[in-house]
Order: structure tokens, then sequence, then C-alpha cells
């Protein structure tokens, strides 16, 4: 164990993680950022990136990720891999633990965003990765050239999967629970007129077929206004119904509300009841979840963690 106290650490390196880096680094309090399984976060497992400010033709999410964390590395951040798995802090100087190391640290900015949420049925997790069912049209997609897949879900990220996928499958079947989209309007418009994308409405996935051969053969769905049973053949399954906040194991000494996001003082996004400790990102947002309003929390999270530094005279 190292008897080093670091200034502030940052764990995740999504749009809030990096861009707390970012702000940190500039700021002169040499940060060390932690990254997890997935460097650069959420981001990039999306295709194009349309709304982020700046970009008029749009950014891959890979590549916005990738810029911004050579321009926290440019200005001095420091990067090591390890997945937290326990944490204390209780006392004044916080304490973070991965397998192998443990952390020390004055000022703790958590930015560890949020993981796809899954169904829940039968034969899901059997054909999970290789089998055909997935959570990343973008890493996955140009598996299914000619075949037909289905997508799951009704939000912005089921539908900007479902239009990605034509450009490779033969035809989407788009699953939803209900008879209205919730995703946004234009998406929800280009969707729909789409000539290789199908809806399927009113409809839950009971359970994924092919768990025998190891690879999806189709998919049994429910129609919740008939409790019709009926089976969709498909090769691919893209699961897209929202995320679940990855605020363990912090949240064993932080506040969480019911569906686990990080719980802020009333009037902040980002400070928490522990001085010097912050959280940005999807880990603490479940209403707006955006690039920008992830990076706009690290960004503020930065400056505070900067301010207490200073007042505290470290
Ligand atoms: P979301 O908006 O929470 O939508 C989740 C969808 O999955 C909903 O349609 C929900 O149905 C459905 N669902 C949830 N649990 C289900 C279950 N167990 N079985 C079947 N269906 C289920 O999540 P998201 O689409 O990942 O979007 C998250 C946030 O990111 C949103 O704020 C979104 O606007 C944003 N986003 C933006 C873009 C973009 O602007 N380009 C792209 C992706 C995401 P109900 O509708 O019935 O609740």
């Amino acid at each position: 164990m190292s008897n080093e106290i670091e200034n502030i650490i940052i764990v995740g390196t999504g749009c809030a993680g990096l861009t707390a880096a970012v702000y940190a680094a500039r700021a002169s309090i040499n940060p060390l950022v932690i990254e997890g399984n997935l460097p650069g976060g959420q981001l990039t497992t999306t295709s194009e990136v349309e709304n982020f400010p700046g970009f008029p033709e749009g950014i891959d999410g890979f590549v916005l990720m990738d810029n911004l964390r050579k321009q926290a590395t440019r200005f001095g951040a420091r990067f090591e891999q390890g997945l937290i798995t326990e944490v204390d802090l209780k006392s004044d100087v916080r304490i973070l633990r991965t397998a192998e190391k443990e952390y020390r640290t004055r000022s703790l900015i958590v930015a560890t965003g949020a993981s796809p949420r899954m169904i829940g049925v039968p034969g899901e997790k059997e054909l999970f990765g290789g089998g055909g069912v997935t959570t990343c049209a973008t890493c996955d997609g140009a598996f299914y050239r000619n075949m037909d897949v289905v997508v799951v879900g009704g939000g912005d990220s089921a539908v900007e999967e479902a239009i990605f996928l034509t450009r490779f499958c033969s035809k989407v079947t788009l699953i939803h629970r209900r008879d209205e989209l919730r995703a946004s309007s234009i998406m929800r418009d280009r969707v729909l007129a789409h000539e290789k994308v199908e809806m399927c409405w009113d409809h839950v996935v009971t359970e994924v077929l092919g768990a025998n051969e190891k690879a999806v053969s189709g998919v049994r769905v429910r129609n919740v206004k008939t409790g019709e049973d009926s089976i969709i053949s498909c090769k691919g399954v893209f699961v897209a119904i929202g995320h679940i906040p990855n605020t363990q194991p912090f949240a064993s000494d932080m506040k969480v509300d019911g569906e686990g996001y990080f719980v802020p003082e009333t009037d902040s996004q980002i400070r928490t009841d522990r001085p010097g400790v912050y959280v940005a990102g999807d880990c603490a947002d479940h209403l707006y979840r955006q690039a920008i309003t992830a990076a706009g929390m690290g960004c503020q999270a930065a400056i505070e963690a900067e301010r207490w530094l200073a007042e505290i005279g470290s």
C-alpha cells in the first residue's frame, strides 16, 4: 500500500470524467483518473453524435472521447486502469480499493456512468455476446449484414440503434411495450418512415430462442393487450431499454435513490454531503443523461474540487 495521498481522483472516463480531468489538470491540481471496463464510456459505443455543440456535421462517438482523453493528457492528467471494488469515504482522506491497489485522496469525483439494462428473460444471458444478443449496434451491427434482427425498446437509444442497423440488415423489427415511442420526435419520425424498419407495438420479449444451438434464431414475444404469444425469427437481438447507474460500491458510503442514482445535495447537482466528494454524469442524472450535460457536470465538479482543495490549503 502506498502512503501517498492524491489531491484529486476522478473515477470514470466518460464525458463527465474526462471533462473533469481536463478542468482539473488545467487548474494544476494534478488529477489521477481511474478508468474501468469501458474506457471512454457509453459514447464509444455510439455511432455519430449529432447533438454535441460545435460539430455541425456530427462527430463519431469514439473520436470525440479519444480527443477528450488527449486533451486531458495534454494538460497533465494521469490515467490508471482499475475497477474500484471497495471504498471508505467516512474519514477526511477518502480511500478507494481495487483488487490490486489502495488509493487515498483528499477530493474525489465519481463519474462512473451507467450500464445497459437487460430484459431478464430466458436465453438472453446464455446468448449474450457471441450468441447474438447485444447492447451495442455500433460494435456488432456489421456482423448482421443481410440478416433480420430485432431491437427492443422505445427510447432514443432503441430508435438510434434501429436506424443504424438498417445500414447492414435486411429487416429491423423494433419491439416496444407500448403503442407510442418515448424517443424524441425527430428520431421517431425518422424510424417510422424507414422502409427497412417494422414496428412491433405493444409487445414484450418473453424468451430469446436458440440457446441450445448457441445462436439466436428468434424471440418469443407476447402482446401485452391480448396476451397472445408469437415468434419473430431473427439472428440478432439488440437490447436498448435504458441503463442502470454504476453507483456500486460507492453506494455503501454515499446517498443513492430508489433506482440507485447518486443523490446530490439539494442546492447542487454535483456536491454530496461529504465535503470534497462530487458526482457527475449519468451515475447522478436520471433526467437529462446527455453527453453535453455529463460534460457540464464534470466541469462543475472539477471547479468545485479545485475551490475546496484551495480552502483546505492543499
Ligand atoms: P430511455 O429513454 O429510458 O428509454 C428506455 C426504453 O426502454 C423506453 O421506451 C422503455 O419503455 C423501454 N423499457 C424499459 N424497460 C423495459 C423492459 N423491461 N422491457 C421492455 N422495454 C423496456 O433510455 P434510452 O433510450 O437509453 O435513453 C436514455 C437517455 O439518453 C434519454 O434521455 C435519451 O433522450 C438519451 N439519448 C439521446 C440520444 C440522442 O439524442 N441522439 C441517443 C440515445 C439516448 P417505456 O417507454 O414504456 O417506458
